[in-house]
């Protein structure tokens, strides 16, 4: 862990210190871990006016060199992994191993080395005797990123490179559940990048919500905010007046289907980690189960058995799984769908609060589809399983819902599935599979899941203006 116990905001290449600061604390222990600047406006005017400095010679310099670049970042995050794998679990709770902290740490690099070979080329639509038409791709200026605090590394790092990567400069704000990593990552890519080419403010959200004051900011050409629908919904009136570019990675209730021809013991782990993968604080994960009946008591049992075998614990414990849930918000949303889901529903495993923000894995059998834990985001261990009979109103049911990221259908026939899967209005269609990401796959939400996409050429472009130039 670092040595210097005071985390500072990053602004022209220096440490910036607040008037006041935030406590952020382990939701494993309550112990507070650290203290983050609590960010006035006029440090977000000091971030931008230094990322619109540095955007003058940043957008300037080759592509080749920008590239180059990336890959320094991230040696420089390789480097330091385990520090940051140790203060994501601190602060956020997920368990070091599994699908937890180390493997978070570890996307950085797939991420930069995608983004950093992924070139957008001068496109030529007409080159003739009568005349040339070239499309170019502009960086914008400066991006302000958003980030939310279930994977406030992994989504930094997908915000913050291709903007770089594509001559922009940047203004990252996190979450104030979880800004410590965030600041340490930030600190670590300024000793690589030029000064002002990434900035970082963070504030508590209470006196000081420098999210909302960067969506309508004059100085910021475009936001990109993973995070709420409700705040998706705000950042985008706000920037209207700006005609900011906007992506926005929202919400997600994601549906998973059953086909009666599955092998349900050969499927209970795929469903579960779908589910239960950062503790259910995934935005594109299982959140309702939609089984046939044929095979709907064997999927039960299986997955109650599957969950049994599952540690929930410390993160920082080595063969903890599931760790705890990274705040009381998120603990008090969880515990109140699942007192609403098991008014009606079946109990299979799990189903009442743990010690302080602990919470077991919850599997809710034989819920209708109008329960509230279906139809809201629990974003927790929680998982409402719900029967059906016929395959067209099991893709009605799951289309109900005004969330669109991500969806999945599990059968033995991949074929089949693989059509049934194009049905389901998600930007995300898995077979025998759920949640994988993957930087060459644009990723985004349909409906009121979010807008645009990142990832893949598309994601990049989006950090770009076109430019067509005719000769
Ligand atoms: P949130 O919307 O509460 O906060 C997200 C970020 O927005 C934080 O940094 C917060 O400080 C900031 N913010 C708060 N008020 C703001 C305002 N008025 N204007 C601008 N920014 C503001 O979300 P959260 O609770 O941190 O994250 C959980 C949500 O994020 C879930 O709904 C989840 O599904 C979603 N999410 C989506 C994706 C995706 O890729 N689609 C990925 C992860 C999480």
């Amino acid at each position: 862990m670092k040595s210097d116990p005071a985390y500072h905001m990053i602004i022209g290449g220096k440490k910036v210190s607040a008037p006041s600061v935030f406590e952020v604390t382990n939701p494993a222990t309550g112990a507070v871990i650290g203290q983050a600047p609590n960010g006035q406006k006029s440090d977000l005017d000091a971030a931008v006016e230094s990322a619109q400095t540095a955007f003058k010679t940043w957008s300037l310099v080759t592509d080749d060199d920008r590239a180059e670049a990336i890959l320094k970042v991230s040696a420089k995050l390789t480097e330091h992994a385990e520090e940051l794998a140790q203060l994501l679990t601190a602060e956020q709770g997920k368990p070091l191993n599994g699908i937890g902290s180390r493997f978070e740490v570890s996307l950085l690099k797939d991420w930069a080395e995608h983004t950093a070979n992924t070139k957008l080329p001068v496109k030529v639509i007409q080159d003739d005797e009568t005349g040339k038409v070239e499309l170019h791709r502009k960086p914008l200026g400066v991006v302000g990123s958003i980030t939310p605090w279930n994977f406030p590394l992994a989504i930094a790092i997908w915000h913050v490179l291709p903007a770089i990567r594509t001559g922009n400069t940047v203004v990252i704000k996190p979450s104030p559940h979880t800004p410590l990593a965030t600041l340490r990552m930030v600190e670590l890519m300024n000793e690589v990048l030029p000064a002002g080419v990434i900035n970082i403010v963070t504030c508590d959200d209470t006196s000081s919500n420098l999210g909302a004051e960067m969506s309508s900011h004059k100085g910021i050409r475009k936001i990109i905010l993973t995070g709420s629908n409700r705040t998706g919904a705000k950042v985008m009136s706000s920037a209207a007046d700006t005609m900011k570019r906007l992506t926005l990675e929202l919400g997600g209730n994601d549906a998973a289907i059953v086909l009666p021809d599955v092998d349900p013991k050969a499927i209970a782990e795929g469903l579960f980690f779908g589910a239960f993968f950062n503790n259910g604080q995934a935005c594109a994960g299982i959140k309702r189960l939609y089984v046939h009946e044929k095979v709907y008591d064997e999927v039960c049992t299986e997955l109650a058995a599957f969950a049994g075998t599952i540690k929930t614990g410390p993160g920082t414990e080595e063969d903890s799984i599931l760790g705890p849930l990274a705040n009381q918000m998120q603990f008090d949303i969880v515990a109140r769908l699942v007192e609403e889901g098991a008014k009606e529903g079946r109990v299979l495993t799990g189903g009442a609060p743990g010690e302080g923000l602990f919470y077991p894995v919850t599997l809710i059998a034989d819920i209708g589809d109008d329960n509230p834990l279906v139809q809201s985001e629990q974003f927790g261990p929680v998982l409402p399983i719900i029967k059906y009979s016929d395959i067209d109103e099991a893709i009605e049911m799951a289309n109900r819902n005004e969330n669109g990221l991500g969806g999945s259908i599990w059968s033995s026939d991949v074929e089949k599935a693989r059509k049934l899967v194009q049905r389901l209005e998600s930007g995300m269609g898995w077979v025998n599979q759920h949640g994988m990401l993957r930087p060459d796959i644009p990723f985004g939400g349909r409906k009121k899941s979010g807008l645009g996409v990142e990832f893949g050429e598309e994601g990049l472009a989006s950090y770009t203006d076109i430019q067509a130039v005719v000769s």
